[in-house]
């Protein structure tokens, strides 16, 4: 999950993980367009890549929840 109001738009994580984040160009933040699109390693660098960090690895249930907000 990418807290969107937090993403500064730097691209890192789309770059890293190209078959799970990509940049939104209405709002210029990323946004997961497919969960686990690519291995739990290259996730996992893509999240410690962000410079805010504001990529969380979240339940289901507690995306649900999120992406209401
Ligand atoms: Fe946004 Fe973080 Fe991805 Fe950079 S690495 S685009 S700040 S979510």
């Amino acid at each position: 999950y990418v807290d969107e109001s937090r993403c500064i738009g730097c691209r890192y994580c789309a770059e890293i993980a190209r078959s799970t984040f990509r940049m939104e160009a209405e709002f210029g933040a990323a946004r997961v367009f497919q969960q686990s699109g690519d291995t739990a390693d290259v996730i996992a660098e893509a999240i410690d890549c962000c410079p805010v960090d504001c990529i969380h690895a979240v339940s289901f249930n507690e995306l649900e929840v999120l992406e209401r907000h």
